[in-house]
């Protein structure tokens, strides 16, 4: 591809549009890009059809409509006890993607080290590229069937600028702890490190595990671009509306990139949001419990079929190992599986830069409905034949 930029050269179709690609091509249940098979409250659906309807059609102020500035705003408070000015503290973004990339763009110069943990997001790399810097890799290794990191694996050097910090996380199913946050806190702290915090599964935790924000730890709410979308919490994948909170400089500093890259976000949407925000966290609470319920249904199926099953205490995703099946090769077995199974999955190793850590890994999805699950690991039975 000698058009496109030497920086961006590294990064191919993502690993999502393959593997759907692959599932639409085949046939086979897609457990792979984590999109939910269920739509939202039915009440915020109304509130987008009649803002079309009613006019609500030209372009937002730049930070966003106001209804939604202040449903974030006191959608954080709410949760998380942290206070933003909406006129000054918050941003409306073309989902939690706009919104790394904006932050990353803003805030990192060409030369600049940022810290991701390894497996990450795949945005992350391409944003942390877009801007010239240099990313560092911190690993997450499991333990006792949990991805966790070391902290002495937290080191900065004179040019580290920022740390991308995902939790719940995408795709481990981590929920940081309390102690793992402190550390992160700590690091940023001594360091003087700007946390992107990318909080969109707040909503999808398990088992009573609470998400608590990096941004309420002492010291940090001044040094942390909090990040998170609606797509996740309302089942609105294809909504792209994503917000960011953080102080008035850091805000500022978003505002100048987002500006050039969209302008503005849809207005239908906010609008919708604005309403779930404040009215369908009793909704998003049924969500929660049917993905737990979900998530066991899979984990135990996956385990069945012979695959080994890490923890998950958040998120839409089980990770799995395939070694006890035979297999090396995560990749090499996604590609296959339509074939040999009719099932898409994703092959965590290209979520690592230290690829040979994440070949065995395979992620699975489980924001589907019951019968499409059923089917789905009845299929994988086949592969232990
Ligand atoms: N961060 C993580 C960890 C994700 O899994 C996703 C995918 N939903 C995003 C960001 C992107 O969110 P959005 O669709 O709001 O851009
Ligand atoms: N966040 C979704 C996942 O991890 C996919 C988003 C996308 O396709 N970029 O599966």
């Amino acid at each position: 591809m000698r058009v496109l930029v030497g920086r961006m050269r590294e990064f191919g179709p993502t690993i999502f549009a393959e593997m759907t690609q692959l599932a639409v091509r085949t046939g086979a249940i897609n457990l792979g890009q984590g999109f939910p098979d269920e739509d939202g409250p039915a009440a915020m659906l109304a509130v987008a059809t009649e803002a079309i309807l009613g006019g609500r059609n030209q372009y937002a102020p730049g930070l966003g409509v106001p209804e939604l500035r202040q449903a974030v705003s006191d959608h954080a408070k709410e949760t998380q006890g942290l206070s933003y000015d909406p006129d000054t503290e918050i941003l409306v973004t073309v989902g939690a993607t706009e919104a790394i990339a904006a932050a990353v763009l803003a805030l990192v110069e060409p030369g600049d080290e940022v810290i991701v943990f390894e497996p990450f997001y795949d945005s992350y790399p391409a944003a942390i590229a877009l801007a010239g810097g240099a990313r560092r890799a911190v690993p997450l290794r499991p333990v006792d069937g949990r991805f966790t990191f070391d902290p002495a694996d937290l080191t900065a050097t004179p040019r580290t600028k920022a740390i991308i910090v995902n939790s719940p996380h995408n795709p481990t199913g981590t929920v940081f702890t309390h102690d793992e946050l402190a550390a992160i806190a700590a690091f940023c702290r001594d360091n003087d490190v700007i946390a992107i915090t990318d909080e969109v599964y707040e909503h999808l935790t398990f088992d009573g595990v609470k998400h608590v924000s990096l941004a309420t730890f002492p010291g940090m709410r001044e040094r942390t671009v909090r990040i998170s979308s609606a797509g996740k919490s309302f089942s609105v994948t294809g909504w792209k509306t994503g917000w960011i909170c953080s102080t008035p400089e850091l805000v500022s500093a978003v505002t100048a990139v987002k500006q050039f890259l969209t302008y503005t976000s849809a207005v239908p949407w906010q609008l919708a949001v604005a309403h779930a925000l404040r009215h369908e966290l009793g909704w998003v609470n049924g969500l929660r419990d049917q993905l737990q319920a979900k998530r066991d249904r899979l984990s135990r199926g996956l385990s069945r079929a012979g695959f080994e099953v890490l923890r998950t205490a958040g998120t839409y995703f089980v990770q799995t190992d395939i070694r006890p099946l035979g297999f090396a090769d995560g990749l090499e077995l996604t590609r296959r599986l339509p074939e040999l199974a009719g099932v898409v999955a994703i092959p965590t190793q290209v979520f690592y830069d230290h690829t040979e850590a994440g070949r065995h890994y395979v992620r699975f999805a489980f924001c589907k409905r019951d019968e499409v699950i059923d089917a789905a690991v009845e299929r994988l039975s086949a592969l232990q034949a």
